[in-house]
C-alpha cells in the first residue's frame, strides 16, 4: 500500500465532512482517516457563518415541517446541543435567543394556534404569545413606524433560554482540532486538495486531485455539497438525481431590531422556507433578514464562474427537467415568488421589494433599517428526482453499496451534520468491519436512552 492508503477519506471539509472526520475519529477504531478540502480552509462554502441563517433547526418554528420531519431534525439538532454542552462551547460556537414562529392575520393566527396544540407534545418547553406577550417579548413584531400597535392580529409559538444559533464554520474547526488530537490515529488534512476523478480498481478507491496528488482508501465518502452529485455522475452513479442550484441572500440591518429568531407562517407549495430575521452571532446581534431564493447556474457563489459548466453536467438537461420546470412555473404562486426573488438580486429596485416582505415581520422597517449583505449567503443544492419528476425538498444520499457515499445537503444539513455522520458511520463500520462504540455516541450525544 501506498502511504497516501486511508481506511476513509472524506472529500469537502464543509461542516458534514468534518463532523464525519470527528465520529471516524471519536467513536470508531478506523486508524487511517483524510480529508480532502478544495479551499484553503474549512467551510468557505455553505457551512460559513456568512452563508447560511446559523439556527439549529430544531423543528418547533420551522412551519414548513410535518409532525414527523421535526421529530427526526430535532433528533439531530441535540446531538450538536450536546457535543457542544460536552466541549464546553456555550456562547463560544452555540448561542441562545428567543425563537417564535408568527401568524399574522385571521387564517395565519388559525395556523399557529392549531399548530401549536399539535406540536407542544414533542416539544414541552414550547409556548403560545398573544399579541400583548409579543408586544413584551418583541416588540418590533407589534409596533408600525409611529408607534401605533398593528391592526391584524398576531400570535406567535416559541421558546426562550433554548440552544438556537451556531456557527457552522466554528463547529467545523472544533470537530477537527478535536479529532486531531487523537495519538493513537492518523488524521490528515489536505486543503487546497480538489478532488478531480475517483475511481475504483478492485476494493481500493483512487482519488486524484486538480494539482495531480494521488490518494487511495477502501471507502470513500463525498461531502462535497453541490459537488458531490456532480462527482456522482463522474463515476457513473445518481443519474436519476439532477442539482437545482438555488441561492440565498440577506438583508442586514444597521441597528439592533430582533432580540431572537423570528420566523413566519410557510406557504405550503412555496419550496423554501418563508424568509425570517435572525440576530447574527458574527455582526454583533444585528439582524439578517432572508434568504431569498434565486436559482442561480452555478455551483458556487463568490469563487468566480468555473462552476457554471459543472452546473449544466449535473443537470443533464432532459424532458423530465423541462417537466419537473413546467410543474413548477405552472403555478402562479411559485411563478410570482421566483420573479420577486429575481426582483431582490436587481440593484436599486432590490431593497424597495424586499422591505415590503420583510415588514410582515417587523412593521416598523424603514429602507434606511437594512442593507443586502454583500458576500453573504450561499448555494442550497436541490435535488431534482428525474424518476419521479419532482423537486425533493431535502436532503438526499446516495450510498451505492459499493463502498462510496454521495451526499447532497440542501438545508437543513448543517444542523443534521451530525447526524448525517452517524448514517454514514453505521454504513461504513458494517462495509469495512470496523468498530463503532454506538452505544457511547448515543449516550453522550441523544437523548434516545433518557427515561
Ligand atoms: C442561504 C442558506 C441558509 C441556510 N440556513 C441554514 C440554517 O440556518 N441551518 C442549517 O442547519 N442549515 C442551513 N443551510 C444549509 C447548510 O448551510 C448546508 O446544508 C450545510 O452547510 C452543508 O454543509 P456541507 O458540508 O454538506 O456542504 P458545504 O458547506 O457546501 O461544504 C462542501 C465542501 O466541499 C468542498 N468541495 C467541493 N467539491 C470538492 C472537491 N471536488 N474536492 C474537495 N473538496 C470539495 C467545498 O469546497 C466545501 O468546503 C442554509 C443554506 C443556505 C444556502
Amino acid at each position: 500500500m501506498t502511504q497516501n492508503h486511508y481506511n476513509v477519506i472524506i472529500v469537502g471539509g464543509g461542516v458534514s465532512g468534518a463532523a464525519l472526520y470527528y465520529e471516524l475519529g471519536e467513536y470508531t477504531n478506523a486508524k487511517k482517516i483524510c480529508l480532502l478540502e478544495k479551499y484553503e480552509s474549512l467551510s468557505v462554502l455553505n457551512s460559513s457563518g456568512s452563508a447560511n441563517s446559523q439556527t439549529l433547526h430544531c423543528g418547533d418554528i420551522e412551519t414548513n415541517y410535518t409532525l414527523e420531519k421535526a421529530r427526526k431534525v430535532t433528533r439531530t439538532a441535540k446531538m450538536i446541543e450536546k457535543y457542544c454542552l460536552q466541549h464546553g462551547y456555550e456562547n463560544k460556537i452555540m448561542f441562545s435567543h428567543q425563537k417564535m414562529a408568527i401568524g399574522v392575520g385571521y387564517d395565519e393566527a388559525k395556523f399557529i394556534r392549531q399548530r401549536y396544540e399539535e406540536f407542544k407534545s414533542l416539544y414541552d418547553y414550547l409556548e403560545f404569545y398573544d399579541k400583548k406577550k409579543i408586544a413584551e417579548i418583541e416588540p418590533a413584531l407589534v409596533y408600525d413606524a409611529d408607534g401605533n400597535e398593528r391592526r391584524e392580529d398576531i400570535v406567535g409559538m416559541g421558546a426562550q433560554g433554548e440552544w438556537t444559533t451556531v456557527d457552522f464554520k466554528a463547529l467545523s474547526d472544533s470537530f477537527i482540532d478535536n479529532t486531531l488530537k487523537k495519538e493513537d490515529k492518523i488524521t490528515d488534512i489536505f486543503f487546497n486538495s480538489e478532488v478531480k476523478y475517483i475511481q475504483k480498481l478492485g476494493s481500493i478507491f483512487h482519488l486524484e486531485t486538480t494539482k495531480g496528488a494521488h490518494f487511495t482508501a477502501d471507502y470513500v465518502v463525498v461531502n462535497a455539497g453541490a459537488h458531490s452529485l456532480y462527482l456522482a455522475h463522474k463515476m457513473g452513479y445518481g443519474h436519476q438525481y439532477a442539482t437545482l442550484p438555488i441561492a440565498g441572500s440577506f438583508y442586514v440591518s444597521t441597528k439592533k431590531i430582533l432580540k431572537g429568531k423570528v420566523y413566519m407562517v410557510q406557504n405550503p407549495k412555496l419550496p423554501f422556507a418563508a424568509l425570517h430575521g435572525d440576530p447574527d452571532v458574527l455582526l454583533n446581534g444585528y439582524t439578517r433578514f432572508g434568504p431569498t431564493a434565486l436559482v442561480l447556474p452555478k455551483l458556487e457563489r463568490f469563487h468566480g464562474n468555473t462552476t457554471i459548466i459543472d452546473f449544466f453536467k449535473t443537470l443533464r438537461l432532459d424532458l423530465h427537467i423541462f417537466k419537473i420546470f413546467y410543474d413548477l412555473l405552472k403555478d402562479t404562486d411559485i411563478r410570482n415568488y421566483i420573479f420577486r426573488n429575481f426582483l431582490f438580486e436587481i440593484p436599486y429596485f432590490n431593497k424597495k421589494f424586499f422591505i415590503k416582505d420583510a415588514r410582515k415581520i417587523v412593521p416598523s422597517l424603514q429602507e434606511e433599517d437594512i442593507k443586502y449583505a454583500k458576500g453573504f449567503g450561499g448555494v442550497r443544492p436541490q435535488v431534482l428526482d428525474k424518476e419521479n419528476e419532482k423537486l425533493m425538498l431535502g436532503e438526499a444520499s446516495i450510498n451505492t453499496g459499493e463502498g462510496i457515499v454521495f451526499n447532497m445537503t440542501p438545508s437543513p444539513g448543517a444542523t443534521s451534520c451530525l447526524g448525517n455522520a452517524l448514517r454514514d458511520v453505521q454504513a461504513l463500520s458494517k462495509y469495512l468491519g470496523l468498530e463503532f462504540d454506538e452505544k457511547r455516541f448515543i449516550n453522550e450525544l441523544t437523548d434516545d436512552n433518557k427515561e
